[in-house]
């Protein structure tokens, strides 16, 4: 949106990415095409040579898509936007497009299960090594830095234990290294967390969250924030060909026109059943970011504007009391994945985090016991009536 105001982060998700149409359409139209033909053969030449401005070929440009990227470049505040297939597209197109064999990356613990295999068990075979700490504490983090050290990847909070790092900390360490800092923004949205105001240069999402908080798109992007480093990621996306779709970045483009909305009412939500939680005899321990008595409570407070919709807990009962509680409850359904309007609830150790394997999670202190739920914006009485019923099994 070009303006000269300084508009309110709900302004922009209504009005951010929305250009001119030929037509007067007052939402970017879907150009559901592959490919885009030229005026004549001058024209073609020069749109390959970078002469001439305009489309080739969807998988390099295409313009519902750029519109979708450029409403999240604008929420972020970065330079540009890559949308691609899905978060992890987004992910491993960012280690792509930075690392080279020999370099190092750290990467937080407790991040989101895929995200640690791939480093894992495919970049390790280009000679690309990581290491895994517990990006809470800064002083493990500045342990683990090595001369090739090239980048410094965290969440948080983390994924699945709510684990909280400190952005400018861990960013101001990155850069005294000569290392680039990225942070996976997806449990915050650029509503509650701006991670470029910290000191990051690389943000991904999965946009299958909160950004298009439908539950109906699987969905990534990346954005730089740096606009002289955009046409060497542009350039990465479209060799490897991880791109988002047309139809999928309208619906995108849809969901975030509601997402500050759909924040506030999320975090209201997430913070009375944490409080709950906190509260009831069967729990063993809360994480949730925004509840005074989490360890991370003082980082995320200073970071973010709230809490989120992920609330993480384990039952005094382990495992076998988690099992009752996610086969009893009502309203609250069993499926991973989050950051949709629809409340969910699952077991990381043998769901998302299955992949990481047992030594890995514990060392990310994710343990069998622990539950993740997903706190959509239904009725809050109704969100803690069948919470406290679904309790009552365990
Ligand atoms: C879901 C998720 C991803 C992966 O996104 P997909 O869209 O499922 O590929 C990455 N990071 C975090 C924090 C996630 O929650």
């Amino acid at each position: 949106m070009k303006s000269d105001y300084d508009m309110g982060m709900d302004t922009l998700c209504v009005h951010s990415g929305i250009g001119e149409d030929e037509f007067g359409a007052v939402i970017p139209p879907i150009y559901q095409t592959s490919t885009f033909k030229f005026k004549n053969s001058e024209h073609g030449e020069k749109l390959f040579k970078g002469e001439a401005d305009g489309y080739i070929y969807t998988r390099m440009r295409n313009p519902t898509v750029e519109a979708m990227e450029k409403s999240v470049a604008e929420l972020e505040g970065g330079a540009y936007a890559l949308g691609c297939a899905s978060g992890m597209a987004a992910v491993s197109t960012l280690f792509l497009a930075v690392l080279k064999a020999g370099d190092h990356i750290i990467c937080s613990e407790a991040v989101y299960g895929p995200t640690t295999s791939i480093l894992n068990n495919y970049f390790s075979n280009f000679n690309i090594s990581a290491t895994f700490v517990d990006s809470s504490d800064t002083e493990k983090v500045k342990a683990a830095i090595k001369p090739n050290t090239k980048m410094i990847f965290v969440e948080t909070p983390g994924n699945p234990n709510l684990a909280v790092c400190d952005l400018q900390a861990i960013a101001d360490l990155a850069h005294a290294n000569g290392a680039k800092f990225a942070v996976d923004n997806t449990f915050m949205s650029p509503i509650l967390q701006k991670p470029f105001l910290h000191g990051a240069d690389y943000i991904i999402h999965s946009m299958t969250k909160f950004i298009n908080g439908h539950a109906d798109v699987v969905a990534g992007i990346i954005i730089v924030k740096n606009a002289d480093e955009a046409p060497a990621f542009r350039k990465t996306l479209n060799h490897f060909g991880g791109v988002i779709d047309p139809f999928n970045s309208f619906l995108v483009h849809r969901g975030i026109k509601t997402l500050a909305l759909r924040m506030e009412r999320v975090c209201e939500n997430s913070q009375k059943v944490a409080e709950l939680l906190e509260n009831h005899p069967k729990i063993a321990w809360v994480r949730y970011p925004t509840l005074k008595s989490d360890p991370g409570y003082a980082v995320h407070t200073k970071q973010a504007k709230g809490g989120g919709g992920v609330v993480a807990f384990e039952l005094k009962g382990g495992l076998e009391a988690g099992k009752k509680l996610m086969d009893n409850i009502k309203l609250w359904q069993l499926a991973v994945s989050l950051g949709g309007v629809e409340s969910l609830i699952q077991h990381p150790a043998t769901m998302t985090h299955a992949s990481m394997g047992k030594a890995l999670r514990e060392q990310a202190q994710i343990t069998d016991g622990l539950v993740r739920i997903s706190v959509g914006i239904e009725n809050i009485e109704d969100l803690l009536k069948t919470l406290e019923d679904g309790l009552a099994h365990c």
